[in-house]
This record gives structure tokens, C-alpha cells and sequence, in this order.
């Protein structure tokens, strides 16, 4: 590869004897012009640590509320319990609902919702438990840091009994929400002093992890941090992984808020392949596809990522960020989509385990 900025010839061969990065490369990777030359670097290790595959999930959404207490600049998804369309889901609509996912066939459940003042611990038991009793095969991927918090509060719990009592009852990976970004700076400038910190976030997932919980991690950016923010919080999260490993994936994803502009199709790109290279720890990096638009998607394929996540099924859908382009996909316009990059598709769970491989 002939390079146009010899700071990545430097790189390559650092990244060649498998040395890890720092931050100061990181940073000389975010402003690098030659986005070739990024995307080659990303693309090999893409190749060295995941291969050719491009996986993505079936998953079926049951949202149990929309009602939160917490006023998150980006969110249009949240609502106040007097609002006409505010809704909470009764426990014999969740089991209905998890019954209709038997004919899509997904292999996990999600369950999302908003921080809703009443619903407690006992709620998300009967949640998980009314699920399996339908599904009892299903995977159920639902309850971000944020909530296992709001958990710990209300039941005067620490997160570790928080954690086995939910997995007992069939809880098999948290979401990672509530991440955003860990900036304290820009936290406070999207509304979300209110609910955990960056740092209360990544104590709860070291938690998780520890007694077998997977989650994913990612940064929410194009929200008026500086690049050194951003890496900040990618550094935060190698961290963790160094030390737990529990991790399934890294996924960035930009939002939209009135006073700025829309990240551009590069900075997005350029986002996807520096993910892919500071993260060592992590095998998967994805390309959120309902955020770049499924050709954006497709083409950050080339530049770092492996992974595109789901086929949205039914279910009560959340965009709680804002913006997306898309929400629902079938799977043979993914399958189609990876093969057209050159790649093969494959259909993996929750914890990336091959469903099928569509060579
Ligand atoms: S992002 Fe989550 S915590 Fe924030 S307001 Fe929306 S639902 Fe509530």
C-alpha cells in the first residue's frame, strides 16, 4: 500500500508486530487525510481479527414502556406519564408478544424501555420470566447500565445480586445503553446529568461481565465533543476489556441535534476504521446500519467493520436517538448487501455464536 501520509507507514508496521496503539496515534489517525490509506489499515486488521464473515441478528423488540424520568437532549422516544401516547405494556401483552416471535424465528428477544419511576426489579422478573415461558429457547438481551442502576436504587441492592437475580430468571446479555459519551462535559450539555455517569456506567458492565454477562459498548459522537473526547472514551472501554473481556462488539453511532450539523459520510467512516484499530481487545466492530443508511453500511465494510447487526422483526421499535435513516430490513436484502461487498453473510446470535453461514 503506498501511502500519502507517512504517519501510517509508521502505524503499519507497529500494528504488523500486533503493538498496540496510543493515543496520540489515535488522535494523528483521526486527522490524517489519507482515508485510503486509514481504510486499508482498518481493513487488514478486520481481516486478521474476524475474518471474512459480516454477521447479523434477527431480533424481535418488545418495548415494556416509554415512560422516563430522565430528559435526554436526543431522545425522541422518551414520554412523560401524563402524555396521551405514553404507554406501558401489561405483562399478558408481553407474553402475547413474545409468542408472535416464535414465527420470525429470531434467536433473541430484546426488551427495551425507559427509566420508569415504579417499575422495579419484580417487574423485569416477571418480563424475563413471561418471556421464556413462551420462548423458553430465546435469548433475552434487554436492561442497559442505566437501568440496573435504577434497579440497585430502588431495591436498596448491589449490582452483583441485581445481576444473578436477573440472570436466574433468563437475562442472557445487558444493552449498552446509556453510554453516550463518558465526556462529563458533553454529558451535561445532552440533558444527562441526571442518570449515571461514564464512570458508574463501565462499573456496572465490569460487573456484568464478571458473572457472565456479555454486553457491547459503544460511543455516541457527532454530539460537540473534540476528538480527544472521543478518545478518551474508546480508551475507557479497552480498558474494561482488558480486564473482562466481556464485550461482544464496539459500535459508534452519531446523532443528530439541532444547533449542529450532521456528521459527515467521512468523519462516519473515519469513526468505523479508527474503532477497528484502537480497539485491539474487541473482535467486532459495527456499522449501525439504521444510522448510515444501509449503503454507508455496506460501505463501511471496507473500512473496519464486521458486523450489522439486526433484522428489526415486530415489536414495539424504539429510535431513541434521533435521526436513522431506516428501521426495518429483511434478511435477503442483507445477505444480499454483505455478498455485493465482496464478503459472506452470516447470521449470528446475541453472543456472535453461526446460526448460518450463507456462503
Ligand atoms: S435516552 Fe433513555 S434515559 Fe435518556 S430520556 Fe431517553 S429513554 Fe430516558
Amino acid at each position: 500500500m503506498k501511502y500519502s501520509d507517512n504517519k501510517l507507514v509508521k502505524l503499519e508496521t507497529k500494528l504488523d508486530n500486533e503493538e498496540r496503539i496510543s493515543a496520540a496515534e489515535a488522535l494523528d489517525l483521526f486527522e490524517t487525510k489519507d482515508i485510503l490509506g486509514l481504510g486499508y489499515l482498518a481493513d487488514k486488521l478486520r481481516q486478521k481479527r474476524a475474518g471474512d464473515a459480516v454477521t447479523f441478528v434477527g431480533n424481535y423488540h418488545i418495548c415494556y414502556s416509554n415512560i422516563c424520568v430522565h430528559h435526554c437532549r436526543y431522545c425522541t422516544f422518551r414520554r412523560n406519564q401524563q402524555d396521551p401516547d405514553a404507554f406501558i405494556l401489561d405483562l399478558p401483552t408481553i407474553e402475547k408478544a413474545a409468542k408472535e416471535s416464535k414465527k420470525s424465528q429470531c434467536p433473541e428477544i430484546l426488551i427495551l424501555g425507559g427509566i420508569h419511576p415504579g417499575l422495579d426489579l419484580e417487574f423485569a422478573l416477571k418480563v424475563l420470566k413471561g418471556i421464556k415461558r413462551q420462548v423458553p429457547q430465546v435469548k433475552i438481551l434487554g436492561f442497559s447500565p442505566v437501568e440496573i442502576d435504577h434497579f440497585c436504587r430502588l431495591e436498596n441492592m448491589e449490582e452483583e445480586l441485581v445481576f444473578s437475580i436477573l440472570k436466574e430468571a433468563g437475562l442472557s446479555a445487558i444493552t449498552g445503553g446509556g453510554a453516550e459519551i463518558f465526556s462529563p462535559r458533553i454529558r451535561e450539555q445532552l440533558g444527562c446529568t441526571h442518570k449515571i455517569s461514564g464512570q458508574r456506567w463501565l462499573q456496572i458492565m465490569e460487573v456484568a461481565h464478571r458473572q457472565g454477562i456479555f454486553s457491547n459498548a459503544s460511543l455516541l459522537y457527532g454530539v460537540g465533543e473534540t476528538i480527544t473526547e472521543r478518545i478518551e472514551h474508546l480508551q475507557a472501554v479497552r480498558e474494561v476489556q482488558d480486564r473482562t473481556g466481556g464485550f461482544t462488539h464496539f459500535l459508534p453511532f452519531s446523532c443528530t441535534l439541532e444547533h449542529l450539523p450532521h456528521t459527515s459520510g467521512y468523519d462516519d467512516i473515519k469513526m468505523i476504521a479508527v474503532s477497528r484499530i484502537f480497539l485491539d481487545n474487541f473482535k467486532h466492530i459495527r456499522a449501525y446500519w439504521s444510522h448510515l443508511g444501509l449503503p454507508g453500511a455496506q460501505l463501511a465494510l471496507s473500512f473496519g467493520a464486521d458486523d450489522l447487526n439486526g433484522l428489526r422483526q415486530k415489536g414495539r421499535i424504539i429510535h431513541s436517538s434521533g435521526g436513522g435513516t431506516l428501521k426495518i430490513t429483511d434478511k435477503e436484502t442483507m445477505i444480499g448487501l454483505i455478498r455485493d461487498a465482496g464478503r459472506i453473510p452470516v447470521e449470528r446470535d446475541i453472543l456472535f455464536n453461526v446460526i448460518e453461514r450463507y456462503e
